[in-house]
């Protein structure tokens, strides 16, 4: 039984790795089935423009979900860097600047865009709300699904209705009044998720943003997301556990036999699905879950400087922390309305990032003199059925749209920093929900695989990890597990000690 393993993972990204690693360290053997040609899935760094030795984080850019338990257990070599900067957001020739400790220039820029110091004591107020819940629910990731119950005793009463019962946009709107203030706040609601602000799924998607290693803090990891892999891998290769690439799964009969494109077949006690919970469902022949689809698009860019700005601040504080473009609350309600009516929206909201300003490791010691720098744009509310009819069309627009957007607030065009190929061509980027799907399989584009779930299970409803299926021997180890998305390593060790458990 030479293909015959205790283990057989669906996927190779991350969390397949992290699943793969706790059950080879328990004893067992473990074989790693992946469709594309390398492993990481949306955790890749890669040279996206051949000419340029620049290793981007091609899809995933910032963690803050990845428990420091998980790193440690495995013995990872793998540091994170805190931002100085929390965000800027340029509002016509001024901007509201937020410093990761909220400093006194905080206050003084909140005083500046508002009018007054409201604005700012009440975001005080919300966070240690959100700080408080972030406090009590980390510690969970790596437990046991708490019920609704025990979770809801453990946090204050205000802050659960807050959080979790009442809509988010209803506790913003009732405890701010700036739009832009509103809106920075909303965002994190709306990565990765395509809702209104008074859909509870826009909660969701607020939580996952804000709890992370008891902060909510968003690092910036050094060396790149491929980082994490690279070390991933090796752990896994030194405990035992093998690999495929190229192999893509097509089916899993119900005796867990696992059936590759190639025609391979494979025997296991238990299979992991790292793939989306719909992919899962066509290789075992049941429906598959509904779920929102994709509604970003992603831009890489490598630049040959960065751009002053209009507002005056030095570039090197605007673009440190999340730059928000045009994410006022009325612009993201607006967007949605209009890209849910099956339009483009007239504005769209996006944030960007610099990495090397925090770590200039991805980039050879030739660009880092000459002064190179990166940018990783983030659109919202640009959903996937946009893309069906003409997807290098719209993705076009959608770019030159951005652009536009973007240098409204800009001294120097963006078109002037950024680098050029040798044809002349910019290096920009574009990945829309459909390229996702297409290069690592993410359906419809969702970064998250499906809709993100609340941390918790009902009352009465029985004990789990959050990873079962109807197949008693099939877990799911990726981000559509529940308390899955994004890089979090979450879903693959509570997948492992799933496996682990039901095995005493
Ligand atoms: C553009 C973008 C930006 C993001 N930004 C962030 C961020 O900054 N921070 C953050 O925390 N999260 C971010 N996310 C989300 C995060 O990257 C994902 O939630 C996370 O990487 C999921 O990891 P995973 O291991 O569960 O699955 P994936 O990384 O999706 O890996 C699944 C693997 O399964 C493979 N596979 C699928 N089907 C098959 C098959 N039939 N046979 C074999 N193999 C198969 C795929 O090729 C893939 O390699 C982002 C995602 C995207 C796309």
């Amino acid at each position: 039984m030479g293909n015959k393993y205790d283990v057989v993972v669906v996927g190779g990204g991350h969390n397949g790795l992290v699943a793969a690693c706790y059950l080879a360290k328990a004893g067992l053997s473990v074989h790693i089935l992946e469709r594309e040609d390398s492993l990481g899935g949306a955790t890749v760094s890669q040279r996206v423009f051949p000419e340029y030795d620049a290793q981007l984080s091609r899809y995933s850019y910032l963690v803050s979900l990845l428990p420091q338990k998980i790193i440690d257990y495995l013995g990872l070599s793998f540091e994170t860097f805190a931002r100085s900067v929390a965000s800027y957001t340029p509002d016509k020739d001024e901007g509201l600047l937020v410093s990761s400790d909220w400093n006194l220039e905080t206050e003084q820029s909140f005083e500046a865009i508002t009018g007054s110091s409201a604005e700012f004591g009440a975001w005080k107020t919300f966070y240690s709300d959100v700080l408080h819940f972030a406090e009590v629910v980390a510690p969970t990731m790596l437990e046991k699904l708490p019920t609704r119950s025990e979770l809801k005793n453990a946090v204050n009463h205000e802050v659960w209705e807050s959080l979790i019962e009442r809509p988010i946009g209803v506790s913003i709107e009732e405890q701010f009044s700036n739009d832009l203030v509103r809106g920075v706040i909303l965002t994190d609601g709306l990565i990765g998720t395509f809702a209104d602000a008074h859909d509870l799924a826009a909660n969701r998607c607020f939580l996952y943003h804000l709890v992370g290693n008891q902060t909510g803090e968003w690092r910036v990891p050094k060396g790149g997301m491929g980082r994490l892999v690279s070390e991933l891998v090796s752990k896994a290769t030194s405990l035992g556990v093998s690999f495929e690439t190229s192999s893509e799964v097509i089916s899993i009969s119900n005796e867990l036999e696992v059936t590759c494109a190639s025609g391979a077949t494979y025997g296991a006690d238990f299979v992991l699905a790292n793939c989306a919970p719909q992919v899962l469902a066509k290789l075992t022949g049941e429906p598959p879950p509904a779920s929102l689809e994709g509604s970003q698009v992603k831009i890489n860019m490598l630049l040959q400087k960065l751009p002053r700005l209009k507002s005056g601040i030095d570039p090197k504080i605007a673009f440190a922390g999340t730059f928000h473009i045009d994410e006022r609350y009325s612009d993201l309600q607006k967007a949605y309305k209009q890209s849910a009516a099956g339009c483009i929206p007239d504005v769209i909201p996006a944030e960007m990032y610099c990495h090397t300003l925090t770590d200039t490791s991805i980039l050879s010691n030739e660009l880092v003199a000459a002064g190179y720098q990166t940018l990783t744009l983030f659109a919202i509310h640009t959903p996937a059925a946009l893309f069906d009819k003409d997807n290098e069309g719209v993705k076009q627009e959608i770019t030159a749209r951005l652009f536009k957007q973007l240098n409204a607030y800009l001294v120097d065009p963006i078109e002037e920093c950024l680098a050029r190929n040798s044809d002349g061509t910019l290096c920009v980027e574009t990945k829309s929900p459909l390229d996702l799907e297409d290069s690592i399989s993410l359906p419809r584009g969702n970064i998250f695989h499906k809709d993100l779930s609340f941390p918790f299970r009902e009352d009465g409803t029985p004990e789990s990890w959050g990873v079962e299926t109807a197949n008693p021997k099939i877990f799911i180890c990726g981000a559509g597990a529940i308390r899955g998305g994004g890089v979090s390593g979450i879903p693959g060790h509570n997948a492992a000690m799933a496996i682990l458990a039901s095995q005493k």
